[in-house]
């Protein structure tokens, strides 16, 4: 492996924070999700006050903001924003998480010592051939890893230790937060946008080497709620209505072979039932909307509502209820408004010697949130991979090439201002 350009322990921090389980669950009432989270938020916070940050603070729902202070002598360098999210999936347990460095990969299929039969195939993970030479981290074969963020927690502290110690690199005020509840859909819930106080913030969240998301899905969800009528089955005849049938013919009038997740890639949007609470008396179904174009989500709720009352017609007595709530919208309908967010990145990586990977991602990002609360936030890759299971591994390579773009950012940033 080549040594990296700005040498920080950004692995050793890494491999310290996976120990820690900050699992967030779905379910719960309290904020963060879980106390776990807490324990790494309380760390990150006093290990920024060590090294010796301004306005190190932990809020009461958990988030760690902080600043690094300026170094330019420029005044109107504008003040810039780093993020990365703290829990781990609820898909996968993050208890006792023991992280293994495979060191210089030579392409052979990655085994777990806690369960030799699940194994990291090189022939299934085509990002593995780019890795040859390189140290690899997994978990041992019963947990996550939790590389999905805590790689980008680490390569932002990283990131953070190597500028204090370095002020002969010129850059403006950074600004860095780190956030609870992502993985449960409450990253933003009680994000202080006016506290954090930055004119713009990257995500050190996403996937492979070189990649940068400006462009997210814009996404609701709709509640479909079918009533029917529930009598005692032997003396029905007549007089019952069953809302499970009701909502099995609605499911079955949805298309099929489009606008669903299993037959749509690129830019194609989706309509999809996830969940469905199913009675003779009440059934719901929930479905996700998502597409790139928000214009093209009031489309699809046309269709589910139309859909959902042509069901219930069918069954006489039968009566459909189809809420909408907004989930999130495309980052890109704001960031267009701010080229320069996007170029200083793109630039930033070329200096880092990446070709920037701008993909739309079939999903939402906390940043999505973020930028239509007033602060724009595309993401940049940390290297995380197969992420949500336990065969996320990571490279230390990608980690140090994740930390280079984030310094050269604050000097892009800082060059580029006018004085
Ligand atoms: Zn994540």
């Amino acid at each position: 492996m080549n040594s990296p350009r700005y040498a920080t322990n950004c692995v050793e921090r890494f491999l310290d924070y996976v120990k820690i389980d900050t699992q967030s669950r779905e379910d719960s009432d309290s904020f963060p999700s879980t106390p776990g989270q807490l324990v790494l938020l309380q760390r990150l916070h006093d290990e920024l006050k060590a090294l010796g940050l301004a306005d190190v603070t932990l809020d009461a729902h958990g988030y760690v903001f902080a600043t690094v202070p300026a170094t330019s002598s420029k005044k109107d360098v504008p003040v810039i924003g780093l993020l990365a999210h703290v829990d781990t999936s609820p898909e996968m347990s993050g208890l006792g998480v023991k992280p293994i460095i495979h060191c210089n990969y030579w392409g052979q299929d990655l085994v777990f010592p806690d369960d030799p039969s699940a194994v990291i195939g090189f022939n299934d993970n085509p990002h593995l051939a780019g890795q040859i030479g390189n140290d690899i981290i997994t978990a041992s074969g019963t947990t996550l890893l939790g590389a999905d963020n805590k790689a980008g927690v680490a390569e932002i502290m990283g990131a953070v230790e190597y500028l204090l110690s370095h002020p002969e690199i010129a850059h403006g005020p950074l600004r860095i937060g780190f956030t609870p509840d992502e993985e449960v859909g409450r990253g933003t819930a009680h994000f202080d946008v006016a506290a954090f106080g930055a004119y713009c913030a990257y995500t050190m969240d996403g996937e492979t080497l070189g990649e940068l998301q400006v462009e997210t899905f814009s996404a609701d969800a709709i509640t479909v709620t079918f009533h029917g009528l529930n009598t005692h089955p032997g003396f029905a005849k007549g007089r019952m209505v069953n809302a499970i049938k009701v909502a099995a013919d609605f499911i079955g009038r949805l298309p099929k072979a489009t606008l669903s997740p299993e037959t749509t890639a690129g830019y194609a949007g989706f309509v999809h039932p996830y969940v469905m609470d199913a009675g003779v008396e009440k059934t719901s179904v929930k479905l996700l909307v998502r597409d790139f174009a928000t214009a093209r989500l009031g489309e699809m709720e046309q269709l589910v509502e139309r859909l959902a009352q042509e069901a219930a017609a069918a069954y006489p007595g039968a009566r459909a209820e189809v809420r909408v709530e907004q989930s999130y919208r495309n980052m890109k309908e704001v960031l267009e408004h701010h080229p320069d967010v996007v170029e200083n990145a793109c630039e930033a990586f070329r200096r880092a010697g990446l070709e920037p990977r701008i993909e739309p991602i079939r999903g939402g990002t906390d940043g999505s949130r973020l930028s239509f609360m007033g602060l724009p936030t595309p993401n940049i890759f940390a290297g995380e991979h197969n992420f949500h299971s336990r065969y996320e591994w990571i490279s230390t390579s990608d980690m140090h090439k994740a930390v280079e773009v984030i310094i050269e950012l604050c000097r892009v940033w800082e060059e580029r201002a006018s004085g």
